[in-house]
């Protein structure tokens, strides 16, 4: 008689996780952040969960940045919800562009003058969406060491678990200005569920969670997120991982070999980057064929390209056969 729920489970249902639906679900789920904190080897009090990783951009923005005064900085092309995030709090937002000549690098010295212009949250994206590969270790250290004292680096590593290397996560027990984002919507295959999270310095998540809304995990998802991060779940999605990755490079080797792609960017990610002679014509292949890949053209000085996510083996058939 404590939070003005119903006494009745749903209607439609009466048994099994279901049937719990009339009360409120645990803000912050001990048993989830426990079982997190496991899998990317940090502690429960390093992670604030939420309704996907863009929960956490926005609540970042929302904590460190003043409407009309602050700046984030981001690196384009990259996700765009840093930057949406920024406009809706009334940030300024400050472009230091990759380096596309230098395989998509960060342009370091841009993001010291950044820093020096006062950004408060400088967003790193590694691997970065939609260029797809990761940023270079050092260059991150480099960031970090520039930023000490006067800003926060998050690292968004929704697609880290398609590169095989160490995620940042694990760096944050070093560095009390690092954040990092993690999600289950790509590798856990979970999008539609909305979980994501952020990993900082316990003070980092302790004011954050002063700001996040009070349920911000939904029961249903609670439940796919726990069975989604078993023992038995977890071998599933590693060898599912090594599938996407092996695919990734048979989708990579095909595309380069057609005439009408000139060139196929590196990816560290489950989706590729690929310039065309005419990518509107692609497009229409594709979509002839019933398949539906995001158009990037124009933005930010890429050119004819599109993002093809890597998908099974005969999704990933069906796209080299339209365009070769
Ligand atoms: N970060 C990056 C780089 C992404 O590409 C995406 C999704 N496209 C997100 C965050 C948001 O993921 P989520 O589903 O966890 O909100």
């Amino acid at each position: 008689m404590h939070a003005n729920e119903s006494p009745w489970p749903p209607v439609t249902a009466t048994n099994g996780a279901a049937a719990a639906l009339n009360h409120y679900p645990p803000p912050q789920p001990p048993e989830l952040l426990e079982a997190l904190a496991r899998a990317w080897g940090v502690t429960p009090t390093q992670i604030l969960v939420g309704r996907g990783s863009d929960e956490g951009i926005d609540l970042l923005t929302r904590a460190f940045c003043t409407a009309g005064q602050d700046s984030v900085m981001v690196s384009t092309p990259t996700f765009g919800m840093y930057a949406v995030a920024a406009r809706i709090q009334g940030a300024s937002i400050l472009d230091v562009p990759l380096l596309a000549a230098r395989g998509f690098a960060l342009d370091l010295p841009g993001i010291r003058r950044a820093l020096d212009a006062g950004s408060k949250i400088l967003w790193l994206c590694s691997p970065n969406n939609p260029t797809g590969n990761a940023l270079a270790r050092e260059d991150i250290e480099a960031v970090l060491a520039a930023a000490s004292g006067r800003a926060v680096v998050v690292v968004d590593e929704a697609y880290v678990e398609f590169t095989g290397e160490t995620p940042w996560t694990l760096a944050v027990a070093r560095y009390p200005h690092l954040i990092t984002l993690r999600t289950m919507s790509k590798a856990h295959g979970l999008a539609g569920a909305r979980l994501g999270a952020l990993i900082a310095h316990p003070d980092i998540i302790g004011l954050l969670r002063r700001i996040v809304p009070p349920y911000a995990v939904a029961g249903p998802t609670l439940e796919a997120a726990l069975a989604a991060l078993s023992p038995a779940s977890l071998a599933v999605t590693a060898e599912r991982i090594g599938q996407l990755v092996r695919e990734r490079e048979r989708l990579a080797t095909a595309l380069s070999r057609s005439t009408r792609v000139s060139r196929v960017f590196p990816s560290d990610a489950n989706f590729l980057l690929v310039q065309f002679d005419d990518a509107g014509a692609a497009l229409q292949k594709l979509r002839d064929a019933g398949v539906l890949v995001r158009d990037f053209r124009g933005q930010s000085g890429l050119g004819e390209v599109l993002r093809l996510t890597v998908g099974t083996p005969s999704q990933n058939g069906l796209m080299i056969r339209s365009l070769t």
